[in-house]
């Protein structure tokens, strides 16, 4: 019941704002302007964005000189910023959570009769189309933007992504290095007895930071290869775990043995079914956590290959207004 409490989801429910509870974040129309809070819990602190748009610069610079006095009036404001898009207020967490929800309705009924009294618009930050406009968060920030617009932006991105270069080579070789650290771990975890393929984790994101910083750009042959070598890694680690167990063992009977008689004897030992199905567990395992590890990784590089940059939609806009669904409304009307 605490969730009904939460200031965020009362506003949502008084306003029609949509409620997105996983990222603690509020985004939506109200009063026809795009408004999003984001409540960083962590820094006990909400960020109020709300979209707008006027082709007049006196009138952008009057905005500026009235977010000035609507901090001054406002105390919990910490910081306030206009860019041309988006006005964005920085306010401290207001506690307890029905005065919270009445203070951010208020400023956001304050701000709107501002903005809207001086034509302010919530429309794509490029071509000023109202319609069709979605809200993702990129890499740099937030774009709000019309899908044409979002398509040239990424035609652009591509572009500049062309220009940085991608060294195939260096880059496995800093997946291999950066890799031998989870490989280390998995030895080490294994002789100390504990499931050791929680290092297959470790294994592919070493791997994929390896070959970001020794390749600089991760191409899809590149991702291909972060995963061919997290699976080599793995393998690797295990075979290397089970001759180690094998020297260890050897070395409570013998004196006189070498690490070199225990790789000798490793593949005599898999012949034995029950000692194969426990390393081959621990490998499987291994792999899957790896596989785990590395979906972020690829689905980010597939988008930068496919649109150029990696975004989130967080919203998505009004459809076109001369949708029959109108023609409806105001034959309901009448
Ligand atoms: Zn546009």
């Amino acid at each position: 019941m605490s969730g009904l409490k939460y200031e965020l989801k009362q506003i949502a429910q008084n306003t029609g704002m949509r409620l997105d509870a996983q990222n603690f974040r509020l985004v939506g129309y109200y009063r026809d302007l795009l408004f999003m809070i984001q409540h960083d819990r962590h820094n006990k602190q909400y960020l109020l964005h709300v979209w707008a748009k006027n082709d007049l610069p006196e009138e952008r610079a009057q905005l500026e000189r009235y977010l000035q006095d609507f901090q001054a009036g406002n105390p919990q404001i910490l910081s306030r910023q206009y860019n041309g898009n988006v006005a964005t207020l920085q306010i401290q967490q207001i506690k307890p959570a029905d005065e919270a929800a009445a203070a951010l309705t208020q400023m956001m009924d304050q701000l709107a009769a501002y903005l809207l009294g001086h034509q302010f618009r919530s429309c794509c930050q490029d071509c000023g189309r109202e319609d069709g406009v979605n809200l993702y968060l990129l890499n740099s920030g937030y774009y709000f933007g019309c899908d044409d617009c979002y398509q040239h932006l990424s035609e652009q991105a591509k572009v500049n992504q062309q220009q940085v270069p991608s060294n195939l080579v260096a880059g496995i070789v800093g997946a291999v290095l950066f890799s031998l650290i989870g490989v280390v771990l998995w030895v080490l975890i294994n002789r100390l007895g504990y499931i050791a393929a929680i290092s297959g984790l470790v294994i592919t994101v070493c791997a994929f930071k390896g070959f970001e910083i020794f390749g600089k750009r991760l191409s899809t042959a590149g991702i291909v290869a972060c995963v061919l070598v997290s699976l080599l890694m793995c393998v690797f680690s295990t075979y290397a775990s089970l001759c180690w167990d094998i020297y260890a063992a050897l070395q409570e009977y013998f004196l006189d043995v070498g690490i070199m008689d225990a790789v000798q004897l490793a593949p005599v030992m898999l012949e034995d079914g029950e000692i194969l199905g426990a390393y081959a567990r621990d490998l499987i395992i291994g792999i899957v956590l790896g596989a785990v590890a590395s979906f972020g990784y690829v689905r980010n590089a597939y988008q930068m290959h496919k649109q150029g940059f990696v975004s989130n939609k967080v919203f998505t806009g009004r459809r076109s207004n001369t949708s029959v669904g109108e023609e409806d409304q105001s034959m309901n009307l009448s």
